[in-house]
């Protein structure tokens, strides 16, 4: 029994509630109570323990005795005591037992029992153990890690790395010692060189790297390490202030970045390069991609197309050329063709194009591919050829109009609005042909070829090209102002082998693209080709001058200028010809200068050609337009007179007779009157040419020279008679 004022029930209300297990026992050793806990920690239930000796409790007999002898000690010394036992559960189990001891005093101070508060301390053990091996644990997932992994405490101290860690940084690893400064640790890598600084000093790229460790961002940041490997480094701030951080060496994605990137810039660098435009249009016809060269083309920037339809920027006409095809990509079909079209940076454009459709995973055709190749150039020489061919084999147009036909093919392959061809002598630019819009050139107009572009082109010698007149320096010496020109493009006209000027065109606009090799070319060709035509067309008048001359020297007499017996005779039959078929009548007058040896033989044979000249421009003058005159033989002429009776003619004889008295010798002492003797006879009906009635003529001829010269007979049909009576002769000295 408990030698205590205190009921069991007392005791019950004080400990039951108590988590930890609480014993009492008497003097005499014997348990007197026991809570709850106590009978759950041991597993007897209270009714087993009660006033049992505690031995039973005990796993070690030692602990027991330990107790005991603490016991004695404490009823002498009056304390309480820590104890620490093994405790043997009802099934058996040995656990360990922590608890405090002390003893109770009845009312009059004497100790009236001990009581024991108790703990179970095993499950402390088993979380040492569970401790130590979750250490074990993390330890081995740390170093299982692919990772590197670094814990640093609040004072930036590293707690614990993996190895992974160490073997990311090669050269730092020596100095990753338990307790080492972060600071430290980065000081000694970048000393031997761990760490790409990028530019900056050790210094500086220290105090950024810390500044970073220090207030780690929500996101990963890359490190770059000198060998060329990258890390993401992924840091954290712990709950206790420390700093973990996990590194992942993503070298291997950096590099397959890199490629991706070295491989889009390649292809970016590719597409800008090829003379192409290339697109991506997707089927609403907004643009995907396009190229450098293709954007230039809108007139727009990449930035302003991407996402925008082609069909904001191209004119109606360019749309209606291409959709057609457009539509039928959509529909599947490749589509190649070739087209002229007005692009919107204000080029008009040959273009070699190709619609290829992209097909998705499910064979729709999600996209349109657009290649399109600038072939301007080649369709441009192509119509050039072709137009000089026409403009060659046609039999309808002259020389002038030819050279206009190629200054149209110029303008048109160049887009300018004039062609012009030039002489240029000296300092005179005279147009020679012109063709274009402007009133300002017209054929025949000159200028000072200071003045013109085409200065420079007969300078050099060579073909001269100006896309802005306005920002070119020699644009100043002109009359840039005055014709404003601000495209040009020029070369010479070389006429079998000497310059003879230039041929240019131009236009008031300034060009949208510069001249090209090719436009030179074609300029080169077409020059050629005027060059060619201007020596050919004055090669062709030459020869009809040449032919002229010699179809005079063929009908002409040389001396006298008028025709000679072969024309004249040639011409008077076809005069008879003609006034019979008329029904007009017809008259042949023969003339012959009298006593004419003797002016010869006297003055010599020059004065006798004088006296022929002067007698041939007297007869000339005096016949007019009334009728042929010919020089039939050495002294002798005849005239045909049309339209006339013989009485008319023999009038006009007598005035010719009469003009022939006029002439005079040059320079000579003898004053010799010239005169002729003429016969006149009529052209009968009989008479199928000239030559009946100068046959008839010359009989009249030979009776005026019977009759004493000088005089004019008529031969009529049945004889020959005088019709007019001779003038007297004066100073005639002829020996007659
Ligand atoms: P007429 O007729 O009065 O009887 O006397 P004529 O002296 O004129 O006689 P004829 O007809 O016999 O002489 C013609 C001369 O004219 C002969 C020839 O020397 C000369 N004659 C012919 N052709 C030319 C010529 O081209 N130049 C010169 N100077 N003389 C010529
Ligand atoms: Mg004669
Ligand atoms: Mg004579």
């Amino acid at each position: 029994m408990l030698d205590l004022e205190v009921s069991t029930a007392t005791l019950t209300a004080l400990f039951s509630e108590f988590e930890d297990a609480v014993f009492i026992t008497d003097t005499n050793r014997k348990f007197v109570y026991v809570n709850e806990a106590g009978e759950r920690m041991f597993g007897y239930p209270g009714d087993e323990i009660i006033g049992q000796d505690p031995g039973f409790l005990y796993a070690s007999e030692d602990d027991y005795n330990k107790v005991g002898s603490w016991r004695v000690k404490a009823r002498e010394l009056n304390a309480s005591d820590r104890l620490r036992m093994k405790g043997k559960r009802k099934n058996g189990e040995i656990f360990i037992v922590d608890g405090t001891s002390g003893p109770m005093r009845n009312e009059r101070g004497e100790i009236a029992a001990f009581v024991y508060v108790l703990r179970d301390m095993s499950w402390r053990r088993n979380l040492e153990r569970e401790k130590a091996s979750a250490h074990e644990q993390l330890e081995v997932a740390l170093e299982s890690l692919s990772e590197g992994f670094a814990y640093f405490d609040a004072d930036d101290r590293l707690i614990l790395c993996n190895q992974r860690y160490k073997e990311i940084y090669p050269k730092s690893a020596p100095a990753m010692v338990q307790g080492a400064h972060f600071r430290d640790i980065l000081r000694y890598g970048l000393e031997r060189g761990e760490y790409n600084t990028g530019g900056l000093s050790d210094e500086e790229w220290l105090d950024a790297r810390l500044a970073a460790h220090q207030n780690p961002k929500p996101h990963p940041v890359e490190q770059e390490l000198d060998c060329g490997r990258w890390l993401l480094i992924n840091e954290r701030r712990t709950k206790d202030g420390g700093i973990a951080g996990v590194r992942t060496d993503i070298t291997a994605m950096k590099q397959a970045e890199a490629r991706l990137k070295q491989a889009e810039l390649r292809l970016r660098i590719l597409n800008d390069s090829l003379p192409c435009y290339i697109a991506e249009l997707a089927r609403d016809r907004t643009y995907r991609t396009i190229n450098e060269l293709g954007a230039s083309w809108l007139g727009r920037t990449r930035a302003e197309l991407i996402g925008r339809k082609a069909s904001d920027f191209m004119s109606e006409n360019f749309l209606k050329t291409v959709l057609p095809y457009y539509e039928a990509a959509c529909a599947g079909e490749v589509q190649r063709f070739i087209a002229r079209l007005p692009y919107p940076d204000g080029v008009t454009r040959d273009v070699d194009l190709c619609y290829t459709p992209d097909f998705n995973a499910e064979g729709q055709v999600e996209a349109i591919f657009v290649f399109a190749t600038d072939v301007t150039h080649l369709k441009t020489v192509e119509r050039v050829l072709q137009g000089l061919y026409r403009i060659a084999s046609s039999r309808q147009l002259d020389a002038r109009q030819k050279i206009g036909a190629v200054l149209k093919l110029g303008v048109d392959a160049f887009d300018l609005q004039n062609g012009l061809v030039a002489a240029i002598e000296g300092n005179v630019h005279k147009i020679d042909h012109a063709f274009g819009s402007s009133e300002q050139f017209r054929p025949g107009e000159t200028r000072e070829l200071n003045t013109t572009y085409c200065r420079k082109v007969v300078e050099t010698g060579k073909p001269v090209t100006v896309e802005f007149g306005g920002y070119n320096d020699f644009s100043l010496h002109m009359n840039y102002e005055d014709l404003g020109r601000e495209s040009y493009i020029g070369a010479p006209l070389v006429v079998d082998g000497e310059t003879y000027g230039t041929l240019c065109f131009c236009s008031a606009s300034p060009r949208a693209k510069p001249f090209s090799d090719t436009d030179k070319e074609i300029l080169r060709l077409l020059s050629d080709w005027i060059a060619h035509e201007i020596g050919r067309d004055r090669d062709f008048r030459q020869l009809q001058e040449a032919q002229a001359e010699l179809q005079r020297l063929a009908t002409t007499d040389d001396l006298t200028g008028v025709l000679n017996r072969r024309e004249f005779i040639r011409q008077a039959d076809k005069e008879l010809a003609r006034t019979r078929h008329l029904g007009r009548p017809l008259t042949a007058a023969v003339l012959d200068v009298d006593h004419f040896k003797q002016i010869n033989d006297t003055l010599g044979h020059a004065a006798g050609d004088y006296a022929l000249k002067d007698i041939a421009r007297a007869l000339s003058g005096e016949l007019g337009t009334d009728g042929l005159l010919g020089r039939i033989g050495g002294e002798e002429f005849c005239a045909v007179l049309p339209n006339r009776s013989l009485e008319e003619a023999a009038e006009v004889a007598e005035r010719l007779r009469k003009a022939v008295m006029t002439c005079h010798l040059p320079e000579s002492d003898v004053c010799a009157a010239l005169s002729i003797s003429i016969g006149v006879a009529k052209a009968l009906e009989s008479d199928s040419c000239i030559a009946g009635a100068m046959s008839r003529a010359d009989t009249a001829l030979y009776q005026a020279k019977r009759q004493g010269r000088n005089r004019v007979i008529v031969a009529n049909s049945e004889n020959v008679e005088t019709l007019l009576k001779p003038l007297p002769v004066k100073n005639m000295n002829w020996g007659e």
